[in-house]
């Protein structure tokens, strides 16, 4: 071993931060990490951001848990595999029994490896008997998905992120990928000063790609739905839709049309505040350019109407003849490395591996003879109707994979509450995540450094990773520990290595079909979309993804934001930073990370600022119905008047944003609605 410490391995992985999915070779030396070297991946080529480049150390973290953790007496103490394992499948076995199969959740996590994923929905589905499984999807993307499915049928990205680059606009709607998806940020932005190519930006917030752009549009929040729609009106009233491609490929357009009618330009701009002209020239530039695509994140989708808002994006592209090509089409941008395959894997309450629906009598009997047991053919519960259900007292015991509900959940006070109500608790991390405070057992799990399989980026491109690292202590890979837990309630899956869980997965999975580690070996990748199982980079060549290859239009109208009482004046927006992700679970524990970023603050306007006499760095107090948290203001013209920002890096209950938000969801996904979040602030004291 001491030989093998002096040389310097160099493997190749797949990011571990967001789902732009870009490939690397890293360099280590035992477990030091040396460098991350950009080679030859299909996604980024030579680049990184700060994150690929420097955000690795946690691996190293003192921080990360090595043991197996049991509470006796109020108290972790370190366990053996053995006596953690054991009592975790004696409890879930014995509530299991004592209280019926949906007694028991399951929540997997979009930064595991897909084979992971993959085993989580197969022990709640064959050993717990239950579609309660869950992913963190549905905090972020799902309404996206539902969007897609409703109008196209497949829930992934349209085409390739090179496909994003050859489009004649590019519509940027509540998201902010020059932070979040900063690879392919990069590509928008040589596209747009090389090429040519146009770019529309709708967000409250002025970010980086917003000051790049040929045209900015701030709606007010909630209300991206109505500018979409009266769009859309206007150019099928100007005969700038593409009639033919209509006829040809897409049902419903005269009951959309009779759902179009109120949205004229006069209503769009009284409900959003875009003027008649910039919504005309909105119109302009789509019926101008060649191709357009539609990219979203979760200033849409983190709403009440989030489904409908990605369905009238959807609509938009359908009417205008804006998919079946390269450089036009649907992107939603998903957040972590993994949600696309997280959701792939079915790790969702009413879809089987490979978007293969529980209500699908053929498909529910596939699984039903792969897996000897009945699966029952309605959805399970999604991870908010399982806080409900706890509530509620029926359901009971809760195994909780890579996901840090407690901060990450909207309501965490609320959230705090149920999840000390559980009988039993197992949560599975790399790190002690503030929702591990109530567990009952912690299973300590491998970082994707320390492991293989293979990760689905945002245009559905499967990639492989490389075990790195040796596992840290007693960590364990979760494909493992997954398994070891099905082995103690009777299924013995005997897998030797995630190569032969992917291969069972795709031998049930008709889209993944062709797939197998050999064709994802090194740099090689698959992209899924296509029935008989070819690598498929644009979806819909052959048609949409219904029986009649038809498209349909969603008849959604938009639904008015939540109201809140008058008294909390100001609303408050939440996002990312470039150096850190999401919540900052991993990246507050890296070092290269922790040098660059500085400490968390709100944003206020100038004119806010002024009116309310509070400068740069007074110490606030947000107060919202449903939490208060007290930190620094930051006065910058990023926002605009009653406009708030707050990053959504803190793991800090006086600075984390889920402390103010409440109770408000998506009407179609359960998806928490946090970008409606309004409240009212106080100046603590001046600098
Ligand atoms: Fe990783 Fe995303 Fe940065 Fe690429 S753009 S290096 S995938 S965080």
């Amino acid at each position: 071993a001491a030989m093998r410490e002096t040389r310097t391995k160099k493997t190749k992985t797949v990011c571990t931060f967001c789902g732009v999915g870009c490939t690397f070779e890293v360099w280590t030396k035992g477990r030091e990490i040396l460098k991350i070297q950009p080679s030859d991946g299909p996604v980024n080529a030579v680049s990184t951001c700060v994150k690929g480049k420097f955000g690795w150390d946690f691996v190293n973290s003192e921080e990360r848990l090595t043991k197996p953790l049991i509470r006796k007496n109020g108290q972790f103490v370190e366990s053996s595999w053995e006596e953690a394992l054991t009592l975790v499948a004696q409890r879930l076995g014995e509530i299991k029994s004592q209280y019926g199969k949906d007694s028991v959740g399951l929540i997997s996590s979009s930064k595991i490896t897909n084979e992971e994923n993959y085993l989580i929905q197969k022990l709640a589905r064959q050993v717990f008997e239950t579609n309660n499984v869950d992913n963190c999807s549905r905090y972020c993307q799902s309404p996206a998905t539902d969007g897609l499915m409703r109008t196209v049928g497949m829930g992934g990205d349209a085409g390739t992120i090179k496909d994003i680059a050859q489009a004649g606009l590019v519509i940027i709607v509540g998201a902010n990928p020059a932070e979040g998806h900063p690879v392919l940020a990069t590509r928008v932005k040589r596209a747009h000063k090389l090429h040519g190519q146009k770019l529309i930006v709708s967000d409250v917030r002025k970010n980086e790609m917003a000051e790049r752009s040929d045209l900015f549009i701030r709606p007010k929040q909630g209300t991206d739905q109505v500018w979409l729609m009266a769009v859309t009106r206007y150019m099928i009233q100007q005969g700038w839709h593409d009639q033919g491609f209509i006829d040809e490929n897409v049902k419903f357009f005269s009951e959309y049309k009779d759902i179009l009618e109120k949205y004229t330009l006069e209503y769009a701009e009284n409900i959003t505040g875009i003027s008649k002209e910039t919504l005309i020239a909105i119109a302009e530039m789509i019926r101008d350019a060649d191709g357009t695509c539609i990219l979203w994140g979760m200033g849409v989708t983190q709403n009440n109407g989030g489904s409908d808002t990605s369905a009238a994006i959807s609509n938009l592209l359908l009417a205008t003849g804006n998919y079946r090509r390269p450089g036009a089409g649907a992107y939603p941008l998903r957040g972590h490395n993994n949600v696309q395959g997280a959701c792939d894997m079915g790790t969702l309450p009413g879809w089987l591996p490979g978007y293969q629906h529980v209500e699908d009598d053929e498909a529910r009997a596939k699984f039903e003879a792969a897996y000897g047991v009945p699966i029952d053919n309605k959805p399970g519960l999604d991870n908010i109707n399982m806080l409900q259900s706890i509530s509620e007292g029926k359901m009971k015991a809760m195994y909780l994979v890579g996901e840090d509900m407690a901060l990450v959940d909207a309501d965490s006070n609320h959230v705090d509450k149920v999840l000390s109500e559980l009988d039993f608790f197992v949560v599975q991390d790399i790190f002690f995540s503030r929702t591990a405070q109530y567990a009952d057992v912690i299973l300590p799990a491998a970082p994707s450094l320390e492991k293989d399989g293979t990760f689905t980026n945002t245009e559905r491109r499967v990639q492989r990773l490389y075990q790195a690292l040796p596992n840290l202590g007693d960590s364990k890979p979760d494909w493992w520990i997954v398994q070891e837990i099905a082995k103690r309630l009777g299924a013995d899956w005997g897998y030797q290595h995630p190569s032969e869980i992917f291969a069972e997965m795709a031998s049930l999975s008709p889209i993944f079909a062709k797939a197998n580690y050999e064709t994802l070996e090194g740099w090689n990748s698959f992209l899924w979309g296509s029935h008989d199982g070819e690598s498929t980079p644009l979806l819909y060549e052959d048609g949409f993804n219904f029986p009649d290859k038809k498209a349909r239009f969603a008849l959604s109208d938009w639904v008015e934001p939540y109201s809140f009482a008058e008294e909390f004046d100001l609303h408050i927006n939440n996002g990312r930073m470039l150096e850190h992700f999401h919540e900052g679970n991993l990246t507050n524990k890296s070092k290269g990370i922790q040098a660059k970023v500085p400490e968390i603050f709100v944003e206020v306007s100038p004119e806010l600022a002024e009116e309310r006499g509070l400068e740069d760095g007074a110490l606030v107090r947000l107060i919202s119905p449903f939490g208060a948290v007290k930190l620094n203001a930051l006065v910058t013209d990023r926002v605009q008047k009653n406009e708030l920002f707050l990053p959504m890096n803190s793991v800090n209950k006086e600075s984390a944003i889920n402390f103010l938000t409440g109770p408000i969801y998506d009407s179609r996904t359960n998806t928490p609605a946090y970008k409606q979040t309004k409240v009212r602030m106080e100046v603590l004291s001046n600098k």
